[in-house]
């Protein structure tokens, strides 16, 4: 296939916006530049678009995407406590299933192609399954929790073994599956896990080399809370049980002190912000500007949508750079950067900037056509500016996952996420739901 015409943004360091054309072969792309059309060549005329590599979540809840609206106005351990461990205990596989086809309808509309995902404690092949169906590109996890108290609801706290074993399984059958998915071990949060099995992730992940996702220093009261357990921040109890490396993402550091961000930069840990749930919840600002300043990794992400609530990347690079002005003063987020937080970021967060994050020959074709014509979007000719400060979703044309348009001229192209029956799933699942939540 051969793209023609295109302003073509390929978030490569130092790179210059180029007008040009784009080669797909296969998945990947095969050519970037002024481009001879073959005779094999399916050419497409996008004269007057701006193509960008797709956007990548670093930190979503799939499962949690038909609770939204439903757990307002509540601090973090409340918030879990009182709303999403009940609503996420009373999961089935129909539940399941429309959570995250309504997630993943959401994100492809919003120009995403990638999301890493921390579902809950059972069902997650069903979730893989529809990422599978869907086309998208996901890293997933099944949330691990083996720590109960009087606050858990039944069900949701499974046993250490339980826990490892449904780990091991998901990821043999699903690491590596369509050249599109991937298995992080996920630890909810300290407070969630026995240290046996937080030390028992550390080993298997590592011996596997495979990825470990969860959540870390994101509210006071659950900083307060790990350090009454064990005398220690976040981060030094994490290191301490082997859970910090190259191939871990930490959502949310919200709360780090100055050794903890000295042991992220040390270890190669990745960051993963999510500014408008760490507002919603009152959690505070992540100072991601000077993380990024400092060498470490910093991916973005909604986070799950009864925290945020929208599950919207440009809605995300918008929030985290205004909110880098206000903590680090003006200038210190650019446009541009805010885009790389949301492309090349991510990528190399999650581990996956040999596959997507750039437009580049031998990378993945996963790609965001937008129409930026529009005079609301000021005249000023700067891509990075309108996209990042003025553009919505409603100037996404078209959304390319591995060589295939998933959304066409503003038409979604994917069987499984056809909005209309998803809407009716969505009610009759939820209805289910409440029935045997124990809320
Ligand atoms: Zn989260």
């Amino acid at each position: 296939m051969l793209l023609r015409g295109l302003q073509i943004l390929t978030m490569v360091p130092g790179s210059e916006i180029l007008d040009g054309d784009l080669r797909i072969e296969g998945t990947r792309i095969t050519g970037v530049g002024h481009l001879e059309a073959e005779p094999a060549d399916r050419v497409v005329d996008l004269s007057g678009y701006t193509v960008l590599p797709g956007f990548i979540q670093g930190h979503v809840h799939l499962c949690q995407t038909l609770f939204r609206n439903m757990a307002e106005d509540l601090p973090l351990l409340q918030w879990l406590e009182r709303r999403i461990w009940p609503l996420e205990a009373a999961h089935d596989e129909e539940s399941l299933r429309v959570s995250a086809r309504l997630a993943m309808t959401e994100l492809i509309r919003g120009g995403c192609t990638t999301f890493q995902s921390m579902e809950t404690t059972r069902g997650t092949e069903f979730v893989f399954d529809e990422v599978h169906r869907a086309g998208l590109r996901g890293v997933l996890g099944h949330a691990l929790m083996d720590l109960g108290s009087t606050n858990h609801p039944d069900g949701l706290v499974l046993s250490t073994r339980q826990s490892l074993d449904r780990s091991a399984r998901l990821a043999a059958d699903w690491e590596g599956r369509d050249g599109r998915l991937h298995y992080a071990w996920s630890p909810r949060f300290l407070l969630s896990c026995s240290d046996d099995l937080l030390r028992q992730v550390s080993q298997q992940s590592r011996t596997a080399k495979q990825r470990i996702h969860t959540h870390a220093s994101e509210h006071a009261s659950e900083v307060e809370a790990v350090r009454e357990r064990y005398g220690r921040t976040d981060l030094e109890v994490l290191a301490d049980l082997g859970l910090l490396g190259p191939r871990t993402s930490l959502a949310h550091c919200v709360h780090l002190d100055e050794d903890e961000k000295r042991l992220l930069k040390s270890t190669g840990s990745a960051v993963l912000h999510c500014p408008s749930t760490n507002l919603k919840l009152g959690s505070g600002i992540a100072p991601v500007a000077e993380y990024r300043r400092r060498g470490i990794r910093v991916g973005l992400g909604a986070d799950g949508a009864p925290a945020n609530n929208r599950l919207c990347a440009l809605t995300e690079l918008r929030q985290a750079a205004l909110l880098q002005q206000l903590l680090a003063g003006p200038g210190s987020f650019s446009a541009r950067e805010a885009l790389d937080l949301a492309t090349r970021g991510s990528a190399e967060a999650l581990g996956l900037q040999g596959e997507c994050g750039t437009i580049e020959v031998g990378k993945a074709a996963d790609l965001a056509f937008f129409d930026l014509r529009d005079p609301l979007l000021g005249t000023h000719p700067s891509p990075y500016e309108k996209l990042a400060w003025c553009a919505d979703r409603s100037h996404l044309r078209s959304v390319m996952v591995a060589g295939q348009f998933l959304v066409e001229e503003g038409r979604l192209k994917v069987p499984s996420l056809q909005v209309e029956s998803l809407a009716k799933d969505a009610e009759r699942a939820l209805r289910n739901l409440l029935a045997r939540a124990s809320l």
